[in-house]
């Protein structure tokens, strides 16, 4: 039990196939209590209620202030304190450069890269009270290697993006007792890869990942479980690579 008594909030954890909900159900056989925050769309509180009685689904926009500062207000209120948050809510689009409109670069930089801004603002006020808390931001590989395999460059800036805003937040939060640091998957098996890749596609993919499979939400559940207890708790600032070798530099 690493989490026992530990809150978590995880954005973006309605998805049951995806890595935020993989965490929620992780870090609930810990011990946590878990919000699970999501669109209206993606019905949080059937995915918290999945989790078991203690849990609790809230409806949030990342990409709203109001809506990140009235989900942390809730959190506090049900379960009296935030000891986690992981920024996880994200959305790709596979084009090139020159295909990138406004509207797209909005869209992909604001829930992932205004989100976390947004998100990790909402709750660092807590977590100054009670002088520690953990936060959790989910990159990628595609930050790191120049694109992914799926995401378009605005999405490798996005994702680039957050791994600048969570080393800068964790200087100025260090002090403070709250850790803050960011986990870079490869290419793992979710709903945001669903259909844009065919099998064949997939094994010449693995061919090249030294552990030779993709990832599974489960290998991403652990590193978020690892970055929250106090396993971790001289790390702050750290990009935790979780992609089987994908990228080894
Ligand atoms: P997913 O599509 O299953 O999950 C994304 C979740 O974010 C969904 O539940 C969606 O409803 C939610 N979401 C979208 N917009 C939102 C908003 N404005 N406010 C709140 N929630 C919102 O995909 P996933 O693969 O589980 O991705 C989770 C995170 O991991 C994303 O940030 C993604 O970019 C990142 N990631 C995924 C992979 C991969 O290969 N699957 C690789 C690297 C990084």
């Amino acid at each position: 039990m690493l989490l026992k008594d530990k809150v978590v909030v995880i954005t973006g954890g309605a998805g049951l196939n995806g890595l935020g909900f993989a965490t929620a159900r992780l870090m609930a056989s810990h011990g946590a209590r878990v919000a699970v925050l999501d669109l209206e769309r993606a019905d949080p509180a059937a995915a918290a209620a999945q989790l078991g009685p203690d849990h609790l689904g809230i409806v949030a926009d990342v990409t709203d202030k109001d809506s990140c500062e009235a989900a942390a207000a809730a959190v506090l209120k049900a379960f009296g304190r935030i000891d986690a948050l992981v920024n996880n809510a994200g959305i790709t689009q596979p084009v090139k450069t020159l295909q990138i409109s406004g509207a797209d670069y909005d869209r992909i930089l604001d829930v992932s890269l205004r989100g976390t801004l947004y998100m990790s603002q909402a709750v660092l006020p807590a977590m100054q009270q009670q002088t520690s808390g953990s936060i959790i931001c989910i990159s990628s590989v595609s930050a790191q290697r120049g694109g992914g395999i799926l995401g378009g460059p605005h999405y490798s800036a996005a994702k680039a993006g957050v791994l600048g805003l969570a080393r800068a937040m964790a200087r100025e939060f260090g002090p403070k007792g709250i850790r803050i640091n960011s986990i870079t998957p490869g290419l793992i098996g979710t709903d945001i890869i669903k259909g844009k890749l065919t099998e064949e596609k997939k094994a010449e993919i693995a061919e090249t990942i030294p552990l030779t499979r993709l990832g599974r939400a489960e290998d991403i559940a652990g590193a978020c479980v690892f970055l929250s207890s106090d396993l971790s708790l001289y790390c702050t600032g750290i990009t935790l690579d979780v992609n089987g070798g994908m990228l080894i530099h």
